[in-house]
C-alpha cells in the first residue's frame, strides 16, 4: 500500500456539506508509523462550534429527523452499515495512517463499526414507554421517550471510527441531532463517516463535525448553552473538565473514561487460554486501549510458568509498518505518549520489577515504535501497576489468595473492566460479584457485543453505552396523564 503523495485535505462538515473554518488554521497529521504528513484538517474555532450547533438546533426544531418513524430511521442506519462495509479499504487505510494501528486491526474496526450501526437500526424500532393502569377509572397515564435534543459527541484517537459509532447511531436512533468533535489526531474517518451518512439519507444539519483541538472546540461544545447532552470518551482528567463545563446549563453528561484493568489468573486456570487472552488484552492496538489487560494478577503456584509462557508468546508479536499485513503492533500515537510509556517503564524498573522482555524503543529509521514489554514481580502499589500506561506494557503481579487478588484488583481509582481465569465455578462467581468494574470477563478477555452495556465504575465513567438501553440514553422521559372524564374539583 502506497503513502499519499500529499496530505489529504478535509473540511468541517456542517449542515450537510463541507465548509471552511471561520479562521484559516490547519492541523497537519503525520503518520506515526511513517513520519510523513498524511492529512490536514481545520483547527476549528468557537465560531465554528456556534455555526454547527445552530445547524443542529434548526434540524432538531424544524427538521424531519426527530419525527421520522423508527422503521425509516432503521432503513437509513442499515444503509450506513452497508456503505461502511463497502468503503472498508478506504476507511481502514486512513484510520491506520492517522492512528498508527495495524491495517488488519483497522479492517476489523470497520466491521465492528458496521455492526454497531446495524444494532442501532434494530433498536430504533424498539423505543417504548410505559402505561400505568392503576390510577383509577377516570385516568389514563403513560410515559413517552422524547429525543433529548442537540447532543455533543467528543471522541479520542485510539478507536476513532468505533467510538463515534458507539454514540452517533444511537443518538440518531433516538431522533437527536449532533455536533461531533473527533480527536485532532484522527479526524479523517469521522469526516468520511459523516459523508457516508449523508449519502445514506441522514438529512443536512442532523450530523455536524467540527475538527480541532480540545480547547477551544471540545470545551465550547461542553460549555454550550444550546447543547442538551454531551457524550464523551477520553481520559479521566478531561472527563472531569467536561463535567465541570457542562454544569453551566446542566446538560446531561455521559463519560467513558480510562481504565487499569486487572486480569486475575488462578492456579487452576487453563494456562494457555489465560496467556492467549492476556496477550491479546495487553497488546491489542499497541496497548492503547481503554480495556487493556495491562496488569495480570497471577497466583503464586503458576506465576513462574505463566511469566515464561507469556514472554515466549509475546516475543512472537511482530511490531512494524502499520500498512503491512503481518504487523501485529504498529506505531505509538505521538511523542508525548511515547515518553509517558517509557517513563512508566523506568518507574517500574526503579520499583524493582523484572524486565522479562522489551523496555525500550525499537531501532527503526522512520516511525515511532516501542518494544513489546513484559514486566514481572511488579509491586501492586507501584505507578506502572496502578496508573493507565496506554502502551505495550504488561505488568505481572503475584498474589497468594483470591481475596488478596480482589483487593489488589479493586485498589485503583478506576473500574472499567476486569477478568478472572479459573475452572472453579465458586471462584468465578465470587470474583464476578466482588470486582468493581463495568465489565467482568470469565475465562475470556476483550470480547465485546453490542447487546451488552459498556461503561465504568468509579473514575472510569458515568453512564453506559450499548446494550438494549443504548437509545434511551439519548432521550428524556415524559409522563403524560389524561383525565378522561370531568375533572373532580
Ligand atoms: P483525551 O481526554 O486527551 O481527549 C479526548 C477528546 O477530548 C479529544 O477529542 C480531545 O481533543 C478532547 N479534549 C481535550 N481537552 C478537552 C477539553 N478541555 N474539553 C473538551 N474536550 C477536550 O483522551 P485521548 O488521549 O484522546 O484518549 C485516550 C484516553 O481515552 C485514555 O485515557 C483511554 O482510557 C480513554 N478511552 C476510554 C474509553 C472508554 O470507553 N472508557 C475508550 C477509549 C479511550
Amino acid at each position: 500500500m502506497q503513502l499519499p503523495n500529499t496530505p489529504r485535505e478535509f473540511q468541517l462538515w456542517v449542515d450537510g456539506q463541507s465548509v471552511r473554518s471561520s479562521e484559516g488554521d490547519w492541523i497537519e497529521r503525520e503518520s506515526p508509523g511513517h513520519g510523513v504528513p498524511v492529512t490536514r484538517v481545520p483547527a476549528g474555532t468557537a465560531a465554528d462550534v456556534d455555526r454547527a450547533v445552530a445547524a443542529a438546533r434548526v434540524a432538531f426544531e424544524k427538521g424531519t429527523w426527530p419525527w421520522t418513524m423508527g422503521s425509516q430511521r432503521a432503513t437509513v442506519l442499515t444503509d450506513v452499515a452497508r456503505r461502511v462495509r463497502n468503503a472498508s479499504d478506504e476507511l481502514a487505510y486512513w484510520e491506520t495512517l492517522e492512528s498508527g494501528k495495524p491495517i488488519s486491526q483497522s479492517r476489523a474496526e470497520v466491521e465492528w463499526t458496521a455492526g454497531l450501526w446495524e444494532y442501532a437500526a434494530a433498536l430504533s424500532r424498539n423505543l417504548h414507554g410505559d402505561s400505568c393502569n392503576t390510577l383509577g377509572e377516570g385516568t389514563l397515564a403513560m410515559t413517552l421517550r422524547d429525543p433529548i435534543g442537540v447532543v455533543g459527541l467528543i471522541t479520542p484517537w485510539n478507536f476513532p471510527m468505533l467510538i463515534i459509532s458507539q454514540k452517533l447511531p444511537f443518538a440518531l436512533a433516538a431522533g437527536c441531532t449532533c455536533v461531533i468533535k473527533p480527536s485532532e489526531m484522527t479526524s479523517a474517518t469521522t469526516l468520511l463517516l459523516a459523508e457516508i451518512c449523508a449519502e445514506a439519507g441522514v438529512p443536512g444539519g442532523v450530523i455536524n463535525v467540527v475538527t480541532g483541538y480540545g480547547d477551544p472546540v471540545g470545551r465550547c461544545i461542553a460549555e454550550h448553552d444550546d447543547i442538551d447532552m454531551v457524550s464523551f470518551t477520553g481520559s479521566t482528567a478531561v472527563g472531569k473538565a467536561i463535567a465541570r463545563s457542562a454544569a453551566g446549563n446542566l446538560k446531561k453528561v455521559s463519560l467513558e473514561l480510562g481504565g487499569k484493568n486487572p486480569l486475575i489468573v488462578m492456579d487452576d486456570a487453563d494456562l494457555d487460554a489465560a496467556v492467549d487472552a492476556g496477550r491479546l488484552g495487553a497488546f491489542f492496538n499497541m496497548g492503547e486501549c481503554c480495556n487493556a489487560s495491562s496488569r495480570i494478577l497471577v497466583q503464586e503456584g503458576i506465576a513462574d510458568e505463566f511469566s515464561r509462557r507469556m514472554t515466549a508468546f509475546a516475543a512472537e508479536l511482530k511490531v512494524g509498518d502499520p500498512l503491512a499485513e503481518d504487523s501485529k503492533l504498529g506505531a505509538i500515537i505521538n511523542g508525548t505518549q511515547e515518553q509517558k510509556i517509557l517513563s512508566y517503564i523506568q518507574a517500574g524498573k526503579a520499583a524493582g520489577t523484572t524486565v522479562c522482555m522489551g523496555g525500550g524503543k525499537m531501532a527503526t529509521k522512520t516511525g515511532r515504535f516501542l518494544e513489546v514489554t513484559v514486566l514481572d514481580h511488579v509491586p501492586a502499589d507501584s505507578s506502572v501497576a496502578k496508573e493507565e500506561v496506554f502502551g505495550p506494557v504488561l505488568s505481572i503481579i503475584r498474589f497468594k489468595t483470591l481475596d488478596e487478588a480482589i483487593a489488589i484488583a479493586n485498589g485503583t481509582d478506576y473500574g472499567l473492566s476486569a477478568g478472572v481465569f479459573t475452572n472453579d465455578y465458586n471462584q468465578a462467581m465470587k470474583a464476578s460479584r466482588s470486582l468493581r468494574a463495568g465489565t467482568v470477563w470469565v475465562n475470556t478477555w476483550l470480547e465485546g457485543h453490542a447487546e451488552l452495556s459498556f461503561g465504568g465504575y468509579q473514575q472510569s465513567g458515568l453512564g453506559r453505552e450499548l446494550g438494549r438501553k443504548a437509545v434511551e440514553e439519548y432521550t428524556e422521559e415524559k409522563s403524560v396523564l389524561l383525565s378522561l372524564g370531568k375533572r373532580q374539583p
